[in-house]
């Protein structure tokens, strides 16, 4: 029997008895748990073979239940939670005493968001606890954005995946921190840069060395294929470079023509970024399967979703 189920009452009643369920949600599959849970809390980090030291995310149902996860909110988190909730922006605020420290690795402030699929939260309304959802693949590897890729990465290993179609956003939330009142990026996401300024004004991105090791999402090699992978501005030169392999070529909206790419997919032809942003992830695992020497990617235009992309592809070019 499948595990992929559209049945909301089967998976309210699994959570309630601290087991995990695969739900959808607009940005990747999260792999959900039950925050209050030692048990489940634990079987997502074995399920995913996740280090201890990387914080879940805390999803809740509604805006009125922030103030119970959280202990401060500063002035501009409300104005991002009322312009972007539900939706794919993350708030890391100064935890409530009632979260227990393996969500959060320890740390004194906890990541929530609300997200925006309708059966995610349906879900999380009909429970009466927030879900730790961190994306549903095994650490480190390509995310899944529909129930199949959750159903081949897992299989037995997990009770149920609830399916909600392909995710509508495709890459994760975008991960803001504060240092006192201030909103600083600690990962690119779904909402791009140029949407939060319009809320906060001009906002900065915490570097990678600041962040690592608190942040898996931006450790370099993430997000990754297990076939070799390149990144680059110009894709008729990268094919020649690697000529004698049997190429794969991942490209924002046009095809090209040569004897040594035995397969490609186009994200976009309409040049539309959150387009080729929610058919990214469902691409490499295509491009993974075909027995390819090589696949070369094409890197995006560096403004809106675009620079989110990059992020992405940036580290699943980095070889393990
Ligand atoms: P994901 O694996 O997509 O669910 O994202 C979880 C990410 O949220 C972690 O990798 C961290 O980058 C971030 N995160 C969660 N909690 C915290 C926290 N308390 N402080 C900083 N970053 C956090
Ligand atoms: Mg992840």
């Amino acid at each position: 029997m499948s595990i992929i189920s559209t049945d909301i009452s089967k998976a309210v009643a699994l959570l309630n008895a601290e087991a995990l369920v695969a739900i959808p949600t607009e940005t990747v599959y999260g792999l959900a748990g039950n925050i209050f849970s030692e048990k489940a809390i634990a079987s997502i980090f074995e399920t995913k073979k996740r280090p201890f030291f990387n914080p879940l995310i805390v999803h809740i149902p509604s805006v009125d239940t922030l103030a119970t996860v959280v202990s401060y909110i500063p002035e501009k988190a409300k104005r991002l939670a009322d312009a972007f909730w539900p939706g794919p922006l993350t708030l890391v605020l100064p935890k409530s005493s009632r979260i227990p420290d393996i969500i959060t690795a320890g740390k004194d402030t906890v990541a929530v968001r609300i997200p925006n699929h309708p059966m995610a939260l349906k879900l999380l309304q009909a429970l009466d606890f927030p879900l730790a959802a961190p994306s549903a693949n095994p650490f480190g590897s390509i995310s899944p954005t529909t129930a199949q890729h959750v159903n081949d990465y897992f299989k037995a290993d997990i009770k149920m995946v609830l399916d909600g179609g392909p995710c509508q956003r495709g890459i994760e939330s975008t991960i803001i921190g504060f240092d006192g009142e201030e909103p600083i990026i600690y990962r690119l996401g779904s909402t791009s840069i140029e949407a939060i300024e319009n809320v906060v004004g001009s906002i900065k991105i915490k570097n990678k060395k600041e962040i690592a090791p608190d942040a898996p999402g931006m450790l370099e090699r993430h997000y990754a294929p297990s076939t070799r992978t390149v990144l680059t501005e110009d894709i008729s030169e990268a094919i020649a470079i690697h000529r004698d392999k049997r190429i794969g070529v991942l490209a924002f909206q046009n095809l090209t023509q040569h004897d040594a790419v035995k397969f490609q997919i186009v994200l976009s032809e309409a040049n539309d970024l959150q387009e080729a942003a929610s058919k990214l992830y469902d691409a490499l695992h295509q491009l993974d399967k075909q027995n390819l020497d090589i696949i070369i990617a094409e890197r995006f235009p560096d403004f809106g979703l675009g620079k989110s992309i990059n992020d992405r592809l940036q580290r699943a070019t980095v070889r393990a």
